[in-house]
């Protein structure tokens, strides 16, 4: 009987030890680090004939280029240096499917201007930060998705009962993004004279709220999680005037890595990974998630 009440111990020492060092493994690694719950890291895999792969595989890492400052999508916590939010976990679950764990993400922070070189350079293997697809851009990079759906829509001071839509912009101060398609469409279709350009969404919201500007355009994904933070403050206007499908940027010659991506977020889709990933981050903000879309194989 004693012996059995010692064994017994034991079991829960070690239990209690191997509870601690997994706490204290989890505490370890990259900024960011976090398991994504449920999708297990794949082995062995192979993709053949991409050369991006081969390089990820030769430095045990992969060089995710993000958004750190979009509440929802892609943000980092400036006291933990953890990212969140739905892009970063589409990411993660690329990685995880081409067989690297969270502490085996690099993120590197690219700016919307910056996407195409940054990936035709190859400074970023995979990019996951509100990334349209289209035509133009396809002639610099490749896309797998897209993943999500979002739209243009216009951002200003909860107050303000004059902007009601991109029709209402004339006179107005509109900020957007360097290098973004809702500043090409701003100007493209002479919604106002008087654009405002900064590299991130963040500097134009911090505009917003001073005063220097009156209304922010990007997709309404973004802005909601601006509006979020502070809806005291601002508020989105909820005229969603164009259809932004979110990509995965990659070298635009690497068919091979562009077919494995895409069979990646299909999968997800398929067995309900994307629908949990979508709930744990955007879906926060009470939007329920909706169907993804279907995936673009070109
Ligand atoms: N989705 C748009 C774009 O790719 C706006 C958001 C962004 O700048 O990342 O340009």
């Amino acid at each position: 009987m004693r012996r059995v009440v010692s064994v017994r111990t034991l079991g829960v020492l070690l239990a209690v030890v191997a509870l601690a060092f997994g706490a204290a493994c989890g505490r370890e690694g990259s900024p960011g680090g976090q398991p994504v719950a449920g999708v297990p890291i794949a082995q062995n895999v192979q993709v053949p004939g991409s050369p991006t792969f081969a390089a990820m595989q030769q430095r045990g890492r992969v060089v995710l280029g993000v958004k750190n400052d979009q509440p929802g999508l892609g943000i980092q916590d400036p006291t933990t240096g953890q990212y969140t939010g739905f892009d970063i976990e589409i990411g993660r679950m690329v990685a995880a499917g081409l067989g690297f764990s969270p502490e085996q993400i690099e993120y590197r922070v690219i700016p919307s201007a910056a996407r195409e070189d940054a990936i035709s350079r190859g400074d970023v293997d995979l990019y996951v930060g509100t990334y349209t697809i289209n035509d133009s851009r396809k002639q610099r990079v490749g896309f797998a998705g897209p993943y999500f759906v979002a739209g243009q829509d216009l951002l200003v001071r909860a107050d303000d009962t004059t902007i009601t839509g991109p029709q209402t912009l004339q006179g107005k101060r509109v900020c957007s993004a360097t290098g973004s398609t809702p500043i090409q469409r701003v100007r493209q279709q002479n919604l106002t004279q008087n654009v405002v350009e900064f590299q991130n969404y963040s500097q134009c919201v911090d505009a917003l709220r001073g005063g220097q500007v009156d209304a922010v355009t990007t997709d309404n994904a973004i802005l909601q999680g601006y509006a979020a933070q502070t809806p005291d403050q601002l508020k989105v206007v909820g005229v969603v005037f164009s259809e932004e499908p979110y990509g995965i940027g990659m070298n635009r010659d690497d068919v091979a890595l562009r077919n494995k991506v895409n069979d990646l977020v299909q999968a997800s889709e398929n067995d309900g990974t994307w629908t949990r990933l979508y709930n744990e981050t955007l879906g926060r903000s009470g939007t329920p998630a909706p169907q993804p879309p279907p995936i673009e194989r070109y």
